[in-house]
């Protein structure tokens, strides 16, 4: 294979001093408004001394918003006599995206969590994932990337991580998903796992965790409150910021199959017959899809193809055939 040029990305901060920087990573971005343009994308430095790094992300989805308040917040009031090692936090990782609240770039139309291993020499999304790849995410020991439902989809409040070869790893990064106490934790199965952002960083072998923490494309007190504290008790029980972490409880889901999925085989308007957090058995209406283009006529039916607890639903009230309806979790009495 041939040698890949270096990214175009530079960050106005040094990865290697102590103490607290806040600055950008410039993409040089040249277009009509702005010749000699660049994408300056927020970035912060946290370091005291030797010790493991964490690597802290939001708005991988330019349209989820808990984990980008969260990590503004973290930012700003860590302090680095608080931690041993290194926090590199970037609140926006898809700075387009985030800027134009959209879940994909409006620049390339790409989602960035599809786009790993990227390349230095392509659109702008994928020079984003480039740098990712082959510089941020070989600093880094713990990464977190925190995600939300967005515009389409509405999650119970969840940290997840995913089953990977690796024992030690996988328990490792399960261990700080129970310190982060959501009100769930989620041994999370992928429908499609290629160019994902998490993948390339459990490819490397880091300890990887990332967060559904609402959704709608909006965040609440309560969603945002419980990012704050769960990311802060997960930094702690890695060792990074100081002091113990407190003990939230959480309930372990699994989703242990592709029937968790459910997706629409219909167009039309959404009625559903469940809400997030209820329980159903294999055969329950899950929701009906109402036609919209005449009366009279039955709406169709989606039936759960399995039991468990209903985690996430589609958010608009209109729904097109393939869009996701629900996502389905099996209760586990412990880890
Ligand atoms: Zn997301």
């Amino acid at each position: 294979m041939s040698e890949l040029r270096p990214s175009p990305i530079s960050s106005t901060t040094d990865f290697e001093a102590d103490g607290c920087q806040h600055g950008f990573l410039r993409l040089p971005y040249s277009r009509d408004d702005s010749a000699w343009g660049s994408i300056m994308t927020p970035i912060t430095i946290i370091q005291n001394g030797k010790g493991p790094t964490a690597l802290l992300t939001g708005a991988n989805h330019g349209d989820e918003y808990e984990g980008t308040i969260a990590l503004f917040d973290l930012a700003r009031y860590l302090r680095p006599d608080e931690i041993n090692g290194r926090v590199i936090i970037v609140p926006a990782m898809n700075y387009p995206a985030f800027q134009a609240g959209t879940r994909t770039s409006p620049i390339d139309r790409m989602n960035l969590n599809r786009a790993f291993p990227g390349r230095p020499d392509g659109t702008v999304t994928e020079k984003i994932a480039d740098y990712f790849q082959r510089v941020l995410l070989p600093m880094a020991d713990v990464v977190v990337d925190l995600h939300s439902g967005g515009k389409t989809l509405d999650f119970l409040p969840f940290c997840a991580s995913h089953i990977v070869p690796d024992k030690v790893k996988e328990a490792e990064s399960f261990r700080l998903v129970q310190a982060f106490g959501a009100p769930y934790s989620v041994k999370m199965l992928e429908i499609d796992t290629v160019g994902v952002y998490e993948t390339a960083a459990e490819e490397m072998g880091k300890v990887v965790f990332s967060t559904e923490l609402g959704g709608g494309g909006t965040s609440t007190f309560s969603s945002v409150d419980r990012t704050k504290r769960g990311l802060r008790n997960s930094l702690k029980a890695a060792g990074i910021i100081k002091g113990k972490p407190e003990q939230l409880p959480t309930q372990w889901l699994d989703m242990p199959d592709a029937d968790c999925f459910i997706f629409a085989e219909h167009t039309g308007l959404i009625e559903f017959c469940v809400d997030l957090g209820s329980m159903v058995a294999k055969g329950d209406s899950i929701a009906r899809i109402w036609p919209i283009d005449r009366t009279g006529v039955d709406p169709s039916v989606l039936l759960a193809r399995r039991s468990g607890i209903v985690m996430g639903r589609h958010f608009p009230g209109l729904v097109k055939i393939g869009d996701c309806v629900a996502t389905l979790g099996e209760i586990l009495d412990r880890q």
